[in-house]
């Protein structure tokens, strides 16, 4: 926690204290923010406006609406929406008295279901380590901070994020803009307008994702589960359709999930290899992948997801199923004469 760049959590003193007992310095690596309370309703369109007497310049005004915005559209997730509406009950207030700790440059509270409330401070607010500057209101010189990334970290936890535990180096701070210290230009992530992968990573698990092909956040790491049968059952030869059903097996709201959209591969064991035979296609019903092929008799087929850099999906396989038919010599297509007793290629 940086001392001079505090965006406090109001209410606040107590649970301020609780968190760091809950989530303390310790943790680390490239870990999603802690919950800071609990969740809204799933899609809850949340609403604000200026609190009476601390309506905010204009060049403020616009960064904020920009944050909220930014907290809107990069959610990737159920989490709430934010937008300005002049008869909202959720106040946004600017240089008036307010809750925040003493050295805070903004705050938040908020009190799920009934509402929240976020404050600045004003641009020119005199503290211990010097003198605030808004980027929106000082054109953007060296050593301001975004009004706008501000927003986005306090709008964080009304969605129920607490701060992210960043590596002793802070390698990872901007995988995170709910940051305990903020950054000023042109410290990494100063300017964020978008939520950072381990801020997402827990709205999903909080708030689960808005459609099955979402992808999930590469700050987790879910493990999933991939079935494989086919139809018909135990056949020796000729066309076969085989069917997975692939589903996320861990993640808060996310267990359980159908995974559509995936890449999911029949393989063959040929010569006691797995080689990849066809890419399954996806079905109408969500996370369900199928494919019809030729089989070999007496061959063993799985189903494989291969984890990407691009997800927080774990590698998945199927159980093994083998198709039917007899083997006293060479099988025709399947040179696999006798079986091994041990189980190859697995273990991805
Ligand atoms: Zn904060």
């Amino acid at each position: 926690m940086k001392n001079q760049t505090l965006s406090a959590i109001a209410t606040a003193a107590t649970a301020f204290a609780l968190l760091a007992i809950l989530f303390p310095s310790a943790v680390l690596g490239d870990t999603p923010d802690p919950v800071l309370g609990p969740a809204w309703p799933q899609d809850s369109a949340l609403e604000y406006h200026w609190a009476t007497g601390g309506v905010p310049p204009a060049a403020i005004r616009t960064a904020l609406i920009e944050g909220a915005t930014d907290a809107t559209v990069s959610r990737a997730s159920r989490a709430p929406s934010f937008t300005y509406d002049t008869t909202a009950a959720n106040d946004v207030g600017y240089g008036i008295p307010m809750p925040c700790a003493s050295n805070a440059i903004a705050c938040a509270y908020r009190n799920v279901p009934t509402g929240f409330d976020v404050w600045l401070r004003e641009s020119g607010h005199k503290y211990d380590w010097g003198t605030l500057r808004w980027c929106e209101v000082v054109a953007f010189a060296a050593g301001c901070f975004s009004a706008e990334t501000l927003m986005l970290d306090e709008l964080g936890h009304i969605d129920g994020l607490a701060h992210h535990p960043n590596l002793p180096d802070e390698s990872d701070y901007t995988d995170s803009v709910v940051q305990a210290g903020s950054h000023a230009k042109p410290q990494a992530g100063w300017n964020a307008s978008a939520f950072g992968v381990c801020d997402t990573a827990t709205l999903q698990t909080m708030y689960d994702v808005p459609s099955w092909s979402t992808p999930y956040s590469t700050c987790l790491a879910i493990p999933a589960t991939l079935s494989l049968s086919m139809t018909p059952p135990g056949a020796a030869s000729g066309s076969v359709i085989f069917t997975s059903a692939f589903r996320a097996a861990d993640g808060g709201r996310l267990n359980g999930n159908p995974l559509a959209g995936r890449r999911v591969v029949l393989q063959a064991r040929i010569s006691f290899n797995w080689v990849d035979v066809v890419v399954m296609a996806g079905m109408t019903t969500a996370g369900s992948y199928s494919i019809s092929i030729s089989v070999r008799p007496v061959t063993d087929y799985r189903a494989v997801y291969r984890a990407t850099a691009s997800e927080g999906l774990r590698t998945a396989v199927s159980p093994t199923i083998t198709s039917g038919g007899t083997c006293t010599s060479v099988c025709p297509l399947g040179p696999t004469p006798v079986r091994p007793s041990i189980t190859l290629g697995r273990g991805r």
